[in-house]
C-alpha cells in the first residue's frame, strides 16, 4: 500500500469494550489498543471477550493511550501472538500492565511515552501522544501524521474536556493543521446524554464532602476504581473531617496501590489497606469499596449482603454510590439498593442537585471544542454503540456542515489518498474470542452446551450391558422429576433387560420423551455405556 493511509477498528466500535484498531500507513502496520469487552449477553459466568486477532498478520509495534481495561485488558493476549513487538505506552498504564504479562509469563517491558514525544515509525510516518483528561490519570490522545499520504489523524477515543493543559491540544492541532487530509476520530460514549459540557473531577468535591460530613456514622463510598482522581477527593476529605480511610475489594486496593507507588495519589491521610490500625465498627471510619456495579463477586455486594460478618451494616451507616450504572447493570444495582434500605442505611446518589459522580467521557460541549480546535475534513465516530455513532454524526455534522463523515463498524476500515479520495474496504470480520479460567479461550458450542445444562438440566445415566447394572443421577431437575425416579429406573430397566433395547441412542430419546411428558421439557440427556 502506498501513499495510502488506513485505519480499521479491530474492536470498539458498535460496542464499548474491546477497544482495537489497525493503522497501515508507509509499509507500517501497528495496532492502537488491546482491550476487552464486558460479557453483553449471559455468556455463563465467563470473564470477558477479546478481539479475535488471529489473521492481524505482521505488526510493527502495539500504541497504548491509557490504563482502562477496554484499553489494555487483552495485552496479555495479544502478547501470546505477538511476544516480541515494542508496546508504546504512559506509564500509568504499564504498572498495570505489568501484573498481567507477569501473570502470562511474559516480558513486563514497555517503551514509556511522554506527553508530545515523537514516536517515529518510518520516514514518513510518526505518533505523537497528546496528553486529554480522562477518569484514570495518564490519557492520551493520539496524533498520527503521515507525510507519504499527506494525512493527520487526532485519535481521542477516551476524552472529555476538564482541567488538562489545552497548550498541549493547541500544539497537536497546529501540527494537524499543516495536512491535506485532516481525519477525527472521536469519542461518543456520551452521545445520548442530555448534559452539556461533562462535569470536572474538580466540581464534586463540595457534594462529596457535604454527603460525607452528614452522616451519622460509617461511611461507604464504591466509586469505579481506577478513577484515581476521585480517591485522591475522597481521602482529601477524609483528611479535613479527621476520617480513617481504608479500601476495600481487590481492585480498589490495587489500582490505589499502583497509584500510590507510582506518586499518582497524595495521601493526605494514610489509606489503610488491612484491618489493623483501623477496626471495622470505629464510628468516623469510611470504606472505599469497589464493584459500584454490583457485581457478583464484588465487595460492594458482600458488603451490602452481610456477607463480611465484621462490618454488618446498620441504621447509622452511609452508603455512596459515586458512580453511574453502566447500562445492563441496572437490576443488579436495584437489588443492592433496596437491601440497602430494608436495612435503613442512609443512601446516597448522584443526580442533577447532588453532584457526587463525573462521567469520563465528552459530552457534546467538550466535543465541540475539539472540532473547532482540529477543524478536521473527515470525520469518524468511534467509542460507542451504534446509535450513539449515529448520534455523534448528525451532532458533528452540525458544526461541520463542509466536513465528510464515515461510519465505521469493526473491521471496515477508512482509505485515504494523497488526493484526499477515501473509501471504506472491509477485512474479514472476526466474531470476539471468549475467554473463562486462566486466559483461555472457550468455543460458542461449548457456550451453547452450557446454557442448555444451565436453562434444562443434566440426566445422566450409565449402564453396563454386560453386567444390566446401571446409574441414573439427576442434576438441576425439579423434586417432581427426582420423584418419578422409579419410573425412570423401570424404563432403564426394561431396556437394557427387555428385547427392546437396540442402542444407548435409542434410550436416550425415550428418557428425553419422558422428561417431556412429565415436566414439559428435556433435560440435557446422557447414556453412558460402560
Ligand atoms: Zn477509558
Ligand atoms: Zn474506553
Amino acid at each position: 500500500m502506498s501513499n495510502k493511509f488506513r485505519i480499521t477498528p479491530i474492536g470498539g466500535v458498535g460496542q464499548i469494550g474491546s477497544n482495537m484498531s489497525l493503522v497501515e500507513a508507509d509499509g507500517i502496520r501497528f495496532i492502537i489498543d488491546s482491550g476487552i469487552l464486558f460479557p453483553y449477553e449471559d455468556f455463563f459466568d465467563i470473564n470477558y471477550l477479546i478481539p479475535d486477532i488471529s489473521d492481524l498478520g505482521h505488526i510493527d509495534c502495539l500504541i497504548i493511550t491509557h490504563g482502562h481495561e477496554d484499553h489494555i485488558g487483552a495485552v496479555a493476549h495479544f502478547r501470546d501472538k505477538y511476544p516480541k513487538i515494542p508496546i508504546h505506552t504512559p506509564l500509568f498504564a504499564s504498572k498495570l500492565m505489568e501484573k498481567k504479562l507477569r501473570e502470562a509469563g511474559h516480558a513486563q517491558k514497555f517503551e514509556i511515552y511522554q506527553a508530545l514525544d515523537e514516536i517515529k515509525l518510518s520516514e514518513s510516518l510518526s505518533v505523537h501522544p497528546v496528553p486529554v483528561d480522562h477518569s484514570i490519570p495518564d490519557t492520551f490522545g493520539l496524533l498520527i501524521c503521515d507525510k507519504s499520504s499527506d494525512t493527520a489523524v487526532m485519535f481521542a477515543s477516551d476524552f472529555k474536556v476538564d482541567n488538562i493543559n489545552t497548550s498541549n491540544l493547541k500544539k497537536a492541532s497546529e501540527i494537524y493543521s499543516a495536512f491535506k487530509n485532516k481525519i477525527a476520530l472521536f469519542d461518543s460514549t456520551n452521545m445520548s446524554s442530555s448534559q452539556g459540557k461533562t462535569l470536572s473531577e474538580d466540581e464534586l468535591y463540595d457534594d462529596l464532602k457535604r454527603s460525607i460530613k452528614e452522616s451519622k456514622g460509617r461511611v461507604f463510598v464504591t466509586a469505579f476504581a481506577s478513577n484515581v482522581e476521585r480517591t485522591q477527593t475522597i481521602n482529601k476529605i477524609c483528611s479535613e473531617l479527621r476520617k480513617p480511610m481504608i479500601m476495600l475489594g481487590r481492585s480498589m486496593k490495587f489500582y490505589t496501590q499502583t497509584a500510590i507507588e507510582g506518586e499518582y495519589l497524595k495521601e493526605y491521610t494514610k489509606i489503610h489497606f488491612d484491618w489493623g490500625e483501623v477496626q471495622p465498627d470505629q464510628k468516623n471510619l469510611l470504606c472505599m469499596v469497589s464493584g459500584c456495579q454490583g457485581d457478583f463477586k464484588s465487595a460492594t455486594r458482600r458488603v451490602i449482603s452481610d456477607e463480611d460478618s465484621s462490618i454488618l451494616l446498620n441504621e447509622s451507616d452511609t452508603f455512596i454510590f459515586s458512580s453511574k450504572t453502566i447500562p445492563g447493570n441496572e437490576k443488579k444495582i436495584a437489588m443492592l439498593e433496596n437491601k440497602l434500605s430494608n436495612k435503613g442505611v442512609r443512601l446516597i446518589r448522584p443526580n442533577k442537585n447532588l453532584k457526587i459522580h463525573a462521567s469520563g467521557h465528552a459530552c457534546k460541549e467538550d466535543l465541540k471544542l475539539m472540532y473547532e480546535l482540529f477543524k478536521p475534513n473527515h470525520i469518524i465516530p468511534i467509542h460507542g454503540e451504534s446509535t450513539f455513532l449515529d448520534e455523534h454524526i448528525s451532532f458533528a455534522s452540525e458544526l461541520l456542515p463542509d466536513s465528510k463523515f464515515f461510519r465505521l463498524l469493526n473491521f471496515k476500515g477508512f482509505e485515504i489518498d494523497r488526493d484526499g479520495k477515501a473509501t471504506i474496504v472491509e477485512m474479514e470480520a472476526k466474531d470476539p474470542l471468549i475467554i473463562h479460567g486462566k486466559g483461555i479461550v472457550i468455543e460458542r458450542p461449548a457456550i451453547s452446551e452450557r446454557r442448555k445444562m444451565a436453562c434444562n438440566g443434566v440426566l445422566f445415566v450409565s449402564i453396563n450391558l454386560k453386567s444390566k447394572k446401571y446409574q441414573i443421577e439427576l442434576r438441576g431437575l425439579p423434586v417432581k422429576l427426582h420423584k418419578r425416579k422409579e419410573d425412570i429406573d423401570t424404563l432403564v430397566k426394561t431396556h437394557i433387560n427387555g428385547k427392546k433395547f437396540r442402542s444407548s441412542e435409542d434410550l436416550r430419546i425415550n428418557l428425553r420423551r419422558f422428561c417431556q411428558e412429565h415436566i414439559g421439557y428435556k433435560p440435557v440427556t446422557l447414556v453412558h455405556e460402560v
